[in-house]
Formats: C-alpha cells, structure tokens, sequence
C-alpha cells in the first residue's frame, strides 16, 4: 500500500513537493487559494490578468526548469533567454557574451560602459576574490560590511551590488547576508555560463508551472482541494495529521507568516514567529500608446523603482511596463488607529500601534548596530 502524504499549500515549493510525490505515495494537495501558485501566480483584477509581482529567474533555476518539462511546459518557449546583462539607465552597462565561463563576466566587465577603468578593477577583484574562496565565508557578515572591507565605490554600489541584491535577496544592505549572496553568486556568475542568463516569463506565470502541474498532479491522482484553508497540523499519538486526518507524512508548504498559526510545537512556532520581512512591489502601468524600452528590462538609477520591464517586448502584452520596487519600506515605520491588525480604531489601537513601530525600529536598528 502506497503511504499516504499531505501537501499543505500548492505555491511553488508544495507543488514542487507534490510532483516529486505523485505516483509513489497517495497525496492530498491543500490549498487556502482558489488555484494554485501561491505568490508566483496570475492574478486577476477587474477583468484583467496580471502576475502577482514580475519575476525574474535564472538559468541557474535547474529545478524550476526540471519541473516545468516535467508537467509538460517547454521552459525554452515559455521563458525568454537573455545573456546576462545589467543595463542602468544612466549608469553601469554590462553585457555578458557567448564565452565559456568565467571569461564571459570577464569580458563583460572589460567592455562594460558607464563605470570607470578603477571600479571595473575593484568588481573584478572582489568578485575573483569570491571566486578563489569557492564562494565560502568563514562566518556571514552583512552585505554592506562586505562591500567595505572590499573598498567598493559609492558608484558600484548604486548602480551593481544595491540593484544585485534588491532582486537576489530583496534586502537592503545592512541587513542582507553575503553568505547568501555569495551562494546565488556561485550558482550564477560562478557556474556555466549559461547558468547566469536570465529567463523572462514569456507567458503568465500561472501557465508557467502552478496551473499545468495542478492538472498534471489531477490527472496522476492526487486529490486536490483548494478553497480551504487548513487549520491546524499537529502530531497524535505519534502520527501528523490535517484538521483531525491522519497521514504517514505531512509537507508543510505555506510562507512563514501562514506557518506560525498551522503549526503546534511551540518551538517550530517561535522560530518561525522571529522571522522578518520586507516588501517588494510591482506597478503595472498602462500607456497609451507603446513606451518601447531599449531592453525587455532596465535599470533605474536614483528612481523608487529598481527595474523596467518591457511586457510587449516579453509577453506581448502590447502599452504595459512593469516597474518593480524592491525592499521599499526599509526605515520607514507605520503606526495609528487604522495599522493595528487586530484593534478597532481607538486611542487604545492607536497607542498599541504606536508601542509596536517603536519596538520594530529598536529591534531593527539593534541589528544594524
Ligand atoms: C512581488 C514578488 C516578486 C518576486 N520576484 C521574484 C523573482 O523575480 N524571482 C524569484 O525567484 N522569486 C521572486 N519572488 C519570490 C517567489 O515568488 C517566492 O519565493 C515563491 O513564490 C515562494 O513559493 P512558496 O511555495 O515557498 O510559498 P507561497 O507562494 O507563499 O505558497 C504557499 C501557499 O500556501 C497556501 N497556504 C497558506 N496557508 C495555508 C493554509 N493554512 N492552508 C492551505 N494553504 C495555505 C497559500 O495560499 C500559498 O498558495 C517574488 C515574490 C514576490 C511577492
């Protein structure tokens, strides 16, 4: 008899799980949504069809790509395939050409625009450095305190390390860990060249792996209930279970914000509990007429965004650009009446509001110091 597993949550990681399950165990998939997705899914909104944030991935994604040919999804005609190139507009342009790694960084840096000849010096040292080190840290520090222990340039960090780790981490600098970066460097920059190319969704990211592997997982079995949200995961006399249902094994695929109210052991629940996180936002507008960029995406020097994508040039999608707004509210702290999550607006709501900015900005700041 095949065991029976539970999937809770079908964005990428418990739909990942759930394929990698399907035919070897009986599998329940659930889902709060009304499909599939999770984060990186479309969504709709009056009569429109938008992706829940632009999404860049890399050729380095060997599992994503592994899986979408795995539910029948040709990653070669969903994903657009662009070397890896870094264009700022106004500031650092980098394109990486057809040599084997690590020459093609090499020779991108070399023929690099928009940087002077002492910081193309100072980003290929630092980036050798990572290189000659097998982009192993002996302990982590913050990005930022990397970047001055390597002498990089007011210039270099505005127009590379900034954008790199706003799209990589989605943290600001102080706070972003190089052991972190230095293994999306590794398994980008420092592999196959083919490995750091960039790979633009062409179609709508549901199409690209959720909604194909929900109807795959369908057709192989696995009973699939979305629209619900589960309540609780807890262990019974040495067994998991899922809103009182028995299984041999239970994968736990929600964000960590949905974790800590599923899960029951008090010590999965607090560490869970400590996490942090920052925002990262995408603007869709639309023009009138084309506003073609130069490139399916662009930097922004000095702008609230970070990056411009070019949706006609990408998806077809013929008078829209994407702008993508990474970690945003990093110093920036909301409090009255109307934030506190679970108060009604009163003096009460108000003054709680207040007490927790306060201790959001002491416990920030304490782990900047
Ligand atoms: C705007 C934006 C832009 C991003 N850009 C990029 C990018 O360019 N490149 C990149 O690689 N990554 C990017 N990411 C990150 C990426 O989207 C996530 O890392 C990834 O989607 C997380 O998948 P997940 O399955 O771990 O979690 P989720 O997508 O959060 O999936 C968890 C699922 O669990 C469900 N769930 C929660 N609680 C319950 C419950 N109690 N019962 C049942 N179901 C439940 C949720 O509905 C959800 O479907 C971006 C994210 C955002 C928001």
């Amino acid at each position: 008899m095949k065991p029976r597993v539970a999937v809770v949550g079908a964005g990428w990681a418990g739909l990942a799980a759930a394929v990698e399950l399907a035919g070897w165990a009986d599998l329940v998939v659930y889902e709060a949504g009304r499909g599939p997705g999770g984060r990186a899914r479309c969504a709709g909104k009056d009569g429109a069809r938008f992706d829940n944030g632009q999404h860049i991935l890399l050729g380095a994604y060997a599992e994503c790509l592994r899986l979408m040919r795995t539910v029948g999804v040709s990653p070669e005609s969903a994903l657009r395939r662009l070397p890896m190139q870094w264009l700022r507009d106004g500031g650092l342009r980098l394109r990486c050409p057809h040599l084997p790694a690590p020459l093609h960084v090499a020779a991108g840096l070399l023929l690099a625009r928009g940087v002077s000849w002492t910081d193309k010096w100072k980003l290929a040292r630092a980036l050798d450095g990572l290189r000659r080190s097998g982009y192993r840290l002996e302990r982590d520090l913050s990005v930022e305190a990397w970047l001055a222990a390597q002498g990089q340039s007011a210039a270099l960090r505005r127009d590379f390390w900034q954008p790199l780790v706003a799209s990589a981490l989605n943290t600001p600098l102080p706070r972003a860990s190089m052991r972190v970066l230095a293994s999306v460097l590794r398994d980008s920059l420092g592999a196959a060249r083919e490995a750091s190319d960039l790979l633009l969704p062409a179609l709508d990211l549901s199409s690209l792996f959720p909604d194909p592997a929900w109807r795959w997982l369908g057709e192989r079995g696995a009973a699939l209930r979305a629209g619900g949200r589960v309540a609780s995961v807890e262990m019974k006399d040495g067994r998991p279970q899922v809103d009182g249902t028995e299984y041999d094994a239970v994968i736990v695929a929600v964000a960590p914000y949905h974790a800590k109210d599923l899960l029951a052991e008090p010590a999965l629940r607090e560490s869970v509990a400590a996490y942090r996180y920052c925002p990262i936002a995408t603007v869709y507008m639309r023009f009138d007429r084309s506003p073609r960029l130069p490139a399916p995406m662009m930097g922004v020097s000095g702008g609230t965004a970070d990056w411009l994508f070019d949706r006609e040039a990408l998806c077809g999608e013929a008078g829209w650009l994407a702008a993508v707004i990474s970690a945003p509210a990093a110093g920036v702290y909301l409090a009255g009446d109307w934030v506190h999550p679970d108060y009604p607006a009163t003096l009460e709501g108000a003054a709680r509001s207040g007490v927790a900015a306060a201790a959001a900005v002491k416990r920030d700041l304490q782990v900047e110091q």
